[in-house]
């Protein structure tokens, strides 16, 4: 079997990030400095790694960043204030809640309460649903970022099989829609799914969202299918066993530099995208 290529997500994440410095520049002579506000309650330590890591992308692309820290006891009512006053700054393009949210905040009306315009990471059910029907300014940046990295390396998705493992809001539905609509035939996989090793089996092309590390066996693989890990645990373990798969596919993500970079290159390009449009 040929070797398998290692599709490599810093390469896709430049790619992206070098095509918006024209955007940046022409925003920058008309006074504008495209900015993506970052919202983090609580004090979860990968999810303060994730908003710095988004934060320090920002920068040394010209993006401005804010970053809001609230405290793990706010209320779901409070968040939403914040959130609205984001939603009304008009130096603000783009706002990102970090996920999860603590407990007691209701994190589907937080999402809600994002303004579409600035919705950059497709959370809100308008954003979901103009994604689903295929004309969203911003899907969800990971599914986003798997499809940047299938479309960089010109891997073809219609009519190939498509096994999605996961169906969160954010990850596995959104990606499974977005599979759909570039016409592969898509299974969407789930902790009910029955036979799912037979069924990841049919995959040419196989999304691991699972959150459990080193999930997806080799052994699950078909020869010379695409894998794409969103997999992200704690240790920079992704979703799929690679060694083991990397024996079976064609082409594989791994992790990191991985699906990784690229959801952050594809949350700067929204950004930049929602400040061109504001400025219109
Ligand atoms: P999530 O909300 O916890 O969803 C996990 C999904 O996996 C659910 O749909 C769940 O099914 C399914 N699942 C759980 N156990 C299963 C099993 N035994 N068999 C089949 N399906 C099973 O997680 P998420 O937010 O989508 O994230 C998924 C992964 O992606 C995590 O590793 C996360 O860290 C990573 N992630 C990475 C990025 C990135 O930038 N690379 C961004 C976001 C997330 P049910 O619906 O039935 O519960």
């Amino acid at each position: 079997m040929p070797e398998t290529l290692i599709l490599d997500g810093n390469r896709v994440a430049t790619d992206i990030k070098e095509s918006l410095s024209g955007a940046i520049q022409s925003l920058a002579k008309r006074g504008i400095v495209p900015c993506l506000a970052t919202i983090l309650v609580g004090d979860d330590p990968s999810s303060a790694t994730y908003v710095r890591m988004k934060g320090n992308a920002c920068k040394r692309l010209g993006i401005q960043s804010i970053r809001l820290d609230l405290p793990k006891d706010t209320s779901t009512g409070e968040l939403i204030l914040a959130i609205r006053k984001l939603n009304a700054d008009p130096n603000v393009h783009g706002i990102l809640l970090q996920h999860p949210v603590p407990h007691q905040i209701d994190e589907r009306a937080a999402f809600e309460a994002i303004s579409i315009e600035k919705d950059v990471d497709g959370v809100t059910t308008l954003g979901f649903a103009q994604n689903a029907f295929g004309f969203a300014d911003f899907p969800s940046c990971t599914p986003a970022a798997i499809i940047a990295i299938l479309d960089y390396y010109n891997i073809s998705i219609e009519g190939k099989h498509a096994v999605v493992i996961g169906r969160s809001p954010i990850l596995g539905k959104p990606v499974s829609i977005m599979l759909l609509n570039q016409n592969a035939t898509v299974t969407t996989c789930h902790s009910k799914t029955t036979n799912l090793e037979d069924i990841v089996r049919l995959g040419d092309i196989v999304v691991a969202a699972v959150g459990k590390p080193r999930f997806v066996k080799g052994d699950w693989i078909k020869s010379g299918a695409i894998v794409l890990d969103a997999g992200y645990n704690e240790g920079n373990i992704g979703d799929v066993d690679y060694d083991g798969c990397l024996l079976k596919a064609s082409a594989i993500t791994p992790v990191p530099a991985g699906v990784g970079p690229v959801t952050i290159a594809a949350l700067l390009k929204h950004t930049v995208a929602a400040a061109e449009k504001l400025a219109k």
